[in-house]
């Protein structure tokens, strides 16, 4: 029937459901799309054409919620303890580039994923995201469940904008309130702290903790007892974060109401490294308090930076994470291990799969971007240049919230590079760094120039994003 009527239609993303028929068409304007609605169309905003026996609509937040009503697997939902995927896409046009490489895989995708510090930096709303995301997922043909991050929610302010738009998985940082100075306090300096601590929000005392915790373990062969110092040490640096998770948890439950949503509790952005006493310690705390959380991530030893493979050493990497996923199983498997900045971390994915048995979220999301450029660098070199300039110009001050390690110096020189050696720089450490920490202030200068570019190629955008995620996922895969 929509097809009689000659429309450009995307194939893919043709469903009929309930005598309507929907689908996605292209317009003269590249990455201009309509929805295309052919039957009962009330709900929808649009024009109505060929002899009003369709309706045109602009892909607003209205029409977006009038097709999600329609379509429910177009709404986000809960993942459960499948091993999953987060894919943040900071252009908000990487998601059927998502979809196929996710499909056929077995891995749960989460594909609205963004960060409070990274909608400052693009500019976009909880809501954009998440309806990006969608529009993404129908256009893919996507009907298997998926899920929205409200990610490294800091502050009780942080949640609402997120429930408001429909999120299902809220990534909960504590991190303002770890106090990582623990790891250098000598004992008598802790003590003073830990009776310091917020005790009653803790529903405990210090006392009270110390009788819980001065005992051994049985950890499969792990040798886990606190004494004085090591409780001390893990109370004094978490205890303040486990309350304010408390705090935040009881803030979305409020706002959620009926609403199912899942929990991620992530300390991963922390100066220190999350010792398996602690991670034992912060979650016996959380289901003490009845905080219930799908997946942790611990800051592991070594550095985990963005967009580059793990630095440090795999074996001492390995024992480590076989030691997180012992206290997963002494907590009955009862939730994930959570890999955050996650992307190209390609020999860190199958050694966290075989210690977890699959128990596993891996976080991307900056390298969606980074294969957008990478495809700019291939289809528009002297704009690359421009942008890596102006990234080169705006690292030292973008880099301050992120673990980066690239230095200026190590970067090629640009003007010495031929066009054709161009796309290569994005395999170059230092390169990736810089690109990947500068985003917001290179799509604040050059974003509509590169949507442009990207939704005039967004198929090879699409076979980019395939090609890099490929080789994410091989080590995930269950199908
Ligand atoms: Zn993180």
């Amino acid at each position: 029937m929509l097809y009689n009527l000659n429309l450009p239609i995307i194939d893919t993303s043709v469903v009929t459901l309930d005598n309507t028929t929907y689908a996605l068409v292209t317009t003269a304007i590249p990455g201009e799309k309509l929805l295309a609605v052919l039957g009962h169309t009330n709900g929808f905003v649009g024009e109505l054409q060929h002899s009003d026996r369709v309706m045109l609509c602009a892909r607003t937040p209205e029409n977006a919620r009038a097709l999600r009503a329609r379509l429910p697997w177009l709404q986000p939902s809960v993942l459960g303890l499948q091993t999953s995927a987060g894919f943040g896409d900071r252009l908000g046009i990487a998601t059927p580039g998502h979809v196929q490489s996710v499909r056929d895989t077995g891995v749960a995708p989460i594909f609205a994923q963004q960060s409070v510090r990274e909608n400052t930096r693009t500019g976009r709303t909880p809501q954009q995201v998440l309806d990006d995301a969608m529009w993404g997922a129908f256009e893919a043909g996507w009907r298997e469940p998926w899920g929205a991050d409200a990610d490294h929610l800091k502050a009780l302010a942080d949640i609402e904008p997120f429930i408001a738009a429909g999120y299902t998985f809220y990534t909960i940082d504590p991190g303002d309130y770890v106090d990582d100075d623990a790891e250098e306090d000598d004992t008598a300096t802790l003590r003073q702290k830990a009776s310091a601590l917020p005790w009653s929000d803790l529903r405990s005392s210090l006392n009270e903790t110390q009788q819980r915790y001065h005992r051994q373990f049985d950890i499969e062969d792990l040798p886990l007892a606190f004494d004085e110092y090591t409780l001390l040490k893990a109370v004094v640096k978490y205890g303040a974060a486990v309350a304010h998770m408390a705090r935040m948890t009881r803030r979305i439950q409020e706002l959620a109401g009926q609403r199912p949503f899942e929990m991620e509790i992530s300390v991963d952005e922390t100066r220190t490294t999350t010792a398996l006493l602690e991670h034992f310690y912060i979650v016996s705390e959380l289901k003490r308090l009845s905080v219930p959380f799908v997946s942790l991530a611990p800051r592991f030893v070594g550095r985990f930076e963005k967009g580059v493979d793990y630095i440090g050493d795999l074996a001492e990497l390995e024992q480590n994470i076989a030691g997180h996923a012992s206290i997963m199983r002494y907590f009955h498997n009862a939730y994930k291990l959570s890999l955050h900045t996650g992307s190209d971390k390609f020999e860190v994915y199958p050694i966290t799969m075989r210690h977890t048995q699959g128990l596993v979220h891996l976080k991307t999301a900056g390298t969606s971007y980074l294969e957008a450029l990478r495809l700019i660098a291939s289809i528009d070199s002297s704009f690359f240049r421009e942008i890596v300039e102006f990234a080169c110009s705006r690292y030292d001050t973008d880099r301050k919230t992120y673990h980066v390690s690239a230095t200026l110096a190590k970067l090629p020189v640009i003007t010495s590079l031929t066009d054709e050696q161009l796309p290569d720089l994005l395999n170059q450490f230092d390169a990736r760094q810089v690109l990947h920490v500068t985003f917001g202030s290179v799509l604040d200068t050059f974003g509509s120039r590169l949507d442009h570019l990207l939704n005039e190629h967004q198929a090879d955008y699409q076979v980019f994003i395939k090609r890099h995620f490929d080789k994410h996922l091989v080590a995930f895969r269950s199908r």
